[in-house]
């Protein structure tokens, strides 16, 4: 089936795949309220603004990907989640003049052993292959940025590098290969200046998925 109207000449070069930093939401980003909605409300993580600034001058597309059960659980409608990243979208041009290349949102709740039930709810990588079809990014010199382990496994699963930004917000340290951050920091300027530094060096070599 064709999908697409528009035909891709045979001498035209394909557009080389760009290195993205895929960010968590709440708690990486905007300080974690529960179930939030209400625009008033979203207030960025200390250094946050700072820490997109300097990786979208490096050269990364900046790309939210979040979790959001609170949709399947009915605590909050799509109409008002939409309103929500409307504003932050707005925030973010307004007080750093900056944008997302995408905002990919799980709106799915996790099973019933808190594992996802879909391919997008993270740890499952969906999210990310997703975004890397749709805006065609380059996943071993992408990163993922989160504040728990789950972050940390659907970046290695979709084969990124990543950074925990250690706030606190994990307590269930149960470690495995996939589990395991290549950086761990304390704020997102920090996240941003460990990506950074990494820039030069080869993506670290990734364990198998189990
Ligand atoms: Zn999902």
């Amino acid at each position: 089936m064709i999908r697409s109207s528009r035909w891709i000449a045979p001498d035209e070069p394909l557009a080389q795949p760009r290195p993205c930093v895929f960010i968590d939401k709440d708690g990486t980003l905007v300080r974690n309220v529960a179930h939030n909605v209400d625009a008033s409300r979203i207030e960025f993580m200390p250094r946050a603004l700072q820490a997109l600034r300097r990786l979208a001058d490096g050269g990364y597309l900046l790309v939210l990907v979040t979790n959001q059960p609170g949709l399947a659980e009915g605590r909050f409608s799509r109409a008002d989640y939409g309103e929500l990243l409307r504003a932050l979208s707005r925030r973010l041009r307004d007080e750093a003049g900056l944008a997302f290349a995408g905002v990919y949102t799980c709106g799915h709740a996790p099973g019933p052993d808190g594992r996802p039930a879909c391919l997008c709810r993270k740890p499952a990588p969906g999210l990310l292959k997703q975004a890397a079809v749709s805006l065609r990014l380059d996943l071993a010199r992408s990163w993922m940025v989160g504040d728990i382990l789950d972050d940390i496994e659907a970046g290695r699963r979709a084969g990124c590098r990543t950074v925990l930004v250690d706030v606190g917000n994990e307590t269930q340290w149960k470690r495995g290969p996939m589990r395991e951050p290549h950086v761990v920091c304390h704020d997102l300027l920090e996240a941003a200046q460990a990506i950074a530094s990494a820039r030069q060096a080869p993506p670290a070599r990734q364990p198998q998925p189990a």
